[in-house]
């Protein structure tokens, strides 16, 4: 279709010359267009007395026009908790030729012929002067369809909100149940493993060494849940101890040995013997490196070699490298959004809840954790910084 031009009688639509119509001929229009308009119109002056009432408007309030015209539009559809407001209005624009309400777009409760009262959106802009009298044009929408609509949102949203956060909080309790005989379970396969009579020796592919790896993932797992849980609840606070962070790699190493054992791997710690101290919170930092530790053996399809190294520094620095599988580029950045994972879920166990929940840890004790390389067959290295203790705090140690 193209496009007419406007210049003046000479018009064209699609090559065809158009008749213009003139200012009386529109003016002759007005009361068409007003019936056929699809909201209510209504007119009235200053005064409240209505002067047009279109057949929709007949249609919304329920009064014919010809009750309408002539009466005072607050009796016929404004509520009579609203009339004071409404009069005060009018009075004020007699009084200063200035409406408040003109030109804007309003919510407002109307009234029914039947006394019902219904949602209504409507405009009221200043229509014309006629002698001395201010005519004012009103657009009314019904809009009860739509309200009770919003309304069936929102009650679905939060029968939703509130389902979600019942099944939320069950899992919550349930993780929280498993905690306690999950460390029972923990702690005496510890003791057996310790009680055998060559327990210094290490008993490659004990059963004992299978029963506590597998109470040590199940015991990460929990930790991550429950962690999640709190994030996503804004209920998480850090601890600021002083902690030397050496001593909680050293510790969450000798947590691994069952799992590096039972894959006759190698896992050590390298850097400062002396201690390293970080301004954080002691469990969190015990939860972010149990994570890193078992992603490295998990991920190792060979041997796992892992290496744990502790530079100090204004920040203090702690890498965990693999020589394993390594993670595509594309997804350096996704493996520390919730639940996704690089490889296919059903082929190997794990959430995806790990690396999200150590990021936000690290970021907590106002820290960072970073890949800071990592290539497909060739092995990842994580970086876990956190903020030194300054030596005037070393008597808060944890
Ligand atoms: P999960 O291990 O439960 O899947 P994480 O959030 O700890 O969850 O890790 C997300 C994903 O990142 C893992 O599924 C894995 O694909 C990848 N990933 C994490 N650490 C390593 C690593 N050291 N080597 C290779 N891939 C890793």
């Amino acid at each position: 279709m193209s496009a007419g031009s406007n210049e003046g009688a000479g018009s064209t639509v699609g090559g065809e010359a158009i008749q213009r119509v003139d200012g009386a001929a529109a003016e002759r229009l007005l009361p068409t267009l007003i019936e056929a308009a699809l909201a209510a119109v209504v007119t009235m002056d200053e005064h409240g007395v209505v002067h047009a009432w279109n057949h929709r408007a007949e249609e919304t309030f329920g009064w014919s026009a010809a009750e309408a015209v002539g009466a005072s539009l607050v009796t016929l559809i404004v509520p009579p908790q609203y009339r004071d407001d409404h009069n005060a209005g009018l009075k004020h624009f007699r009084e200063t030729g200035e409406g408040k309400v003109l030109g804007q777009v309003l919510e407002l409760t109307a009234l029914h012929r039947d006394g019902h009262e219904f949602p209504v959106e409507l405009r009221i802009s200043e229509a014309a002067r006629v002698g001395s009298i201010t005519l004012f044009i009103a657009f009314v929408l019904d809009i009860t369809d739509r309200k009770t609509r919003e309304a069936e949102l929102v009650a679905a949203y939060e029968e939703a909100r509130s389902s979600r956060q019942a099944i939320d909080e069950f899992v919550s309790m349930v993780v929280h149940e498993l905690r306690q005989p999950m460390s029972v379970i923990m702690g005496y396969a510890d003791l057996l493993l310790h009680e055998l009579p060559d327990a210094d020796e290490p008993r490659y592919s004990s059963p004992l060494h299978a029963i506590l790896q597998k109470a040590q993932e199940a015991s990460t797992l929990i930790t991550d849940i429950l962690t999640a849980a709190k994030l996503e609840s804004g209920e998480l606070t850090a601890s600021r101890d002083v902690v030397d962070l050496s001593e909680r790699a050293r510790a969450a190493v000798d947590r691994a040995v069952p799992a590096i054992t039972l894959r006759s791997g190698h896992l050590s710690v390298s850097g400062d013997a002396e201690p390293v101290r970080v301004l954080g919170d002691p469990g969190f930092i015990d939860t972010i490196l149990d994570n890193l530790i078992s992603n490295a053996i998990n991920y190792s399809p060979r041997t796992p070699v892992v290496r744990l190294t502790v530079r100090p520094g204004e920040e203090v620095e702690l890498t965990v490298s693999d020589e394993g599988k390594g993670i595509p580029e594309e997804m350096h950045d996704r493996i520390f959004e919730r639940f996704v994972r690089v490889q296919d879920r059903s082929r190997e166990p794990g959430t995806g809840l790990g690396l999200y929940v150590a990021r936000h840890l690290a970021q907590r004790q106002n820290g960072s954790l970073e890949l800071v390389s990592s290539r497909p067959g060739d092995g990842s290295s994580f970086s876990l910084r956190l903020p030194s203790a300054l030596p005037d705090t070393d008597d808060r140690r944890a």
